[in-house]
């Protein structure tokens, strides 16, 4: 069952690909065929196999040699591993159901973000919509609805302070999170995209290669916060409340 998530995840990895690519082009239809993004070349089944055929190509394109973004494959091996972890933790359950789509959400809007600097709405309205319609098997919709409305409130209110150092993807992409992980879960994964981002900022304000002004990516940050409070926010809590109890 474990190969089972795991290639699962390359397959998924490989249209989430695709989502990265075209949403924020807004290309929302799929198009025929698969070509090379630098010369145009139409792509044969062999070329497309996750992870496999970029090593096979040797990471460059077989017609024009350019090379080939190397997130294609970190997205398909990144899937994959995800797929595996909540598989592991939830088993034949609904919950890693919901997780498979949770994750791939976050690692879309994670990529849209480092590449183009922008999480779509194509992606964040139906994540939104999404987690409040798979609230009813899991969190529940109250929880739910507390989850998204708190975490969309910090945010709005850190663009606010901010001067626009946060962007209104960030917020609908709170607001996403919210859904899946209820209030508790949004004030830690508040409480973790802080701690981790700001080491971040200071790491690139201390190497140079960013200034106090320089905004910050913050959606990766938020993302991989979500995926740890979602998979293991209960474990989480309990060892806080360990440590201080
Ligand atoms: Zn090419």
């Amino acid at each position: 069952m474990i190969c089972i998530a795991g290639l699962t995840g390359l397959i998924t990895g490989y249209f989430l690909n695709v989502l990265i690519h075209r949403l924020p082009r807004g290309e929302l239809a799929v198009k025929a065929g698969n070509r090379c993004r630098k010369c145009g070349h139409k792509l044969k089944t062999i070329d497309l196999i996750p992870v496999f055929s970029y090593i096979f190509l040797k990471g460059r394109c077989r017609y024009c040699a350019k090379k080939i973004p190397l997130t294609y494959p970190l997205v398909e091996v990144l899937t994959a591993a995800s797929f595996v972890l909540v598989y592991i933790k939830w088993g034949i359950t609904v919950n890693t159901l919901v997780g498979l789509i949770f994750t791939s959400l976050l690692i879309v809007s994670s990529f849209t973000d480092i590449q183009e600097g922008i999480i779509p709405d194509h992606l964040t309205y139906p994540g939104i919509i999404a987690g409040f319609i798979l609230s009813f098997f899991t969190i529940g919709f109250k929880e739910a609805s507390g989850g998204a409305f708190l975490l969309m409130s910090i945010y709005l209110a850190a663009a606010l302070i901010s001067g626009g150092g946060m962007g209104g993807g960030d917020i609908k992409l709170a607001g996403a999170i919210g859904t899946f992980t209820g209030p508790t879960g949004a004030l830690m994964v508040f409480i973790l995209s802080s701690i981790a981002g700001g080491t971040w900022a200071l790491y690139l304000i201390a190497s140079g290669r960013a200034g106090c002004k320089t905004p910050v990516k913050f959606g990766p940050f938020m993302s991989l916060a979500a995926w740890i409070v979602w998979m293991y926010g209960s474990e989480i809590l309990k060892l806080y409340q360990h440590m201080w109890m």
